[in-house]
């Protein structure tokens, strides 16, 4: 079936998945009817809301339906459509971790803590054209309803459905468990060996906040024997296919990790200039595109720096990093 924007499969019954274009890439947001209850997943950009699940919500819901949003984590592509549904849905529950909130909610602090978050200690900032491009994504202010600080049971069983935190990618990212039919919902909390566009090659290096934090994640949905893994970013994953893509998310730690600790060099090093040497170090990411790294990378300095291996001079601007 298409929307008005891109297409929606209904996956398993009452599961629906809607897809579409974003630039280079497929961006996509599940809808979950349980009884009364509809459970969003993901707002998407502020074009998803409008043409495709704003539509579809108002097909698929009776009066009298309970409809929340989860929001996985705070990125515009995650979120740009929330305010344009709750003022569709004004009933509409807005559920998101706590620690993501803020930075959710509001876009300044969106942009200062998500976007921008080593303007002040790196020297990494946005280009006048890049602000002009996330703004365009964000939608506007909303307000986070109910925010969460542990999973959470959504729906009891014979619907069983859980909201799991899976920090990594973000601090308070959450996934959607459906343990009846063994499927997971994973926004961009597992990122196989980058996010890819739709021919394949790679858009983003994979993004986390500290690689031990992400890799406990990883394992949490290794043991949960998922058989459906729903990304936002890639085709529905089954069987197999999910193992190896699990797999993969955990090499891709250790292969940024060995190759952070080789582009530190002797000197003392900015975290642009290890950013740069990484970058340089594959040819699957887009040129010109270093800082894409700065968030794993600064969670692989810090590991390091707890292990005592590395120094931070955190008074210097920017902050300068240097082996021991
Ligand atoms: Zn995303």
């Amino acid at each position: 079936m298409t929307t008005l924007l891109g297409k929606i499969d209904e996956i398993v019954p009452n599961l629906f998945r809607l897809e579409q274009d974003d630039e280079t890439r497929i961006i996509s947001q599940y809808i979950l009817l349980v009884g009364k209850k509809i459970l969003v997943i993901d707002a998407g950009l502020p074009s998803s809301a409008e043409f495709a699940l704003i539509p579809t919500l108002k097909k698929l819901a009776d009066h009298g339906s309970e409809i929340s949003l989860l929001i996985t984590h705070p990125d515009a592509d995650h979120f740009g459509g929330t305010a344009m549904l709750k003022e569709a849905f004004p009933d509409l529950t807005v559920i998101a971790h706590i620690e993501d909130c803020p930075p959710l909610g509001s876009l300044v602090s969106t942009i200062e803590r998500r976007y921008e978050p080593f303007k002040l200690s790196d020297e990494i900032e946005l280009s006048s054209q890049a602000h002009v491009r996330i703004n365009s994504r964000m939608g506007s202010d909303f307000e986070v309803s109910k925010k969460l600080s542990s999973d959470l049971v959504f729906a009891e069983s014979p619907f069983g459905v859980n909201i799991l935190h899976i920090p990594g990618h973000s601090a308070g990212h959450l996934g959607v468990w459906i343990p009846d039919s063994k499927i997971f919902i994973s926004g961009d909390g597992v990122m196989g060996l980058g996010i890819r566009n739709r021919d394949g090659s790679f858009l983003y290096p994979p993004q986390f906040i500290s690689p031990t934090i992400y890799r406990s994640s990883i394992e949490k949905l290794q043991k949960l024997k998922i058989e459906l893994l729903l990304c936002s970013h890639e085709q529905p994953l089954r069987g197999n296919s999910v193992d190896s893509f699990l797999e993969e998310s955990l090499e891709s730690i250790d292969d940024l990790s060995y190759r952070t600790e080789m582009a530190i060099g002797n000197e003392s090093s900015t975290l642009l200039k290890i950013c740069a040497n990484v970058h340089a170090s594959y040819d699957s990411f887009p040129k010109n595109r270093e800082a894409d790294f700065a968030l794993s990378i600064q969670g692989i300095l810090m590991v390091m720096e707890s292990q005592g291996t590395l120094t931070v001079d955190s008074l210097s601007f920017p902050r300068s990093f240097r082996r021991k």
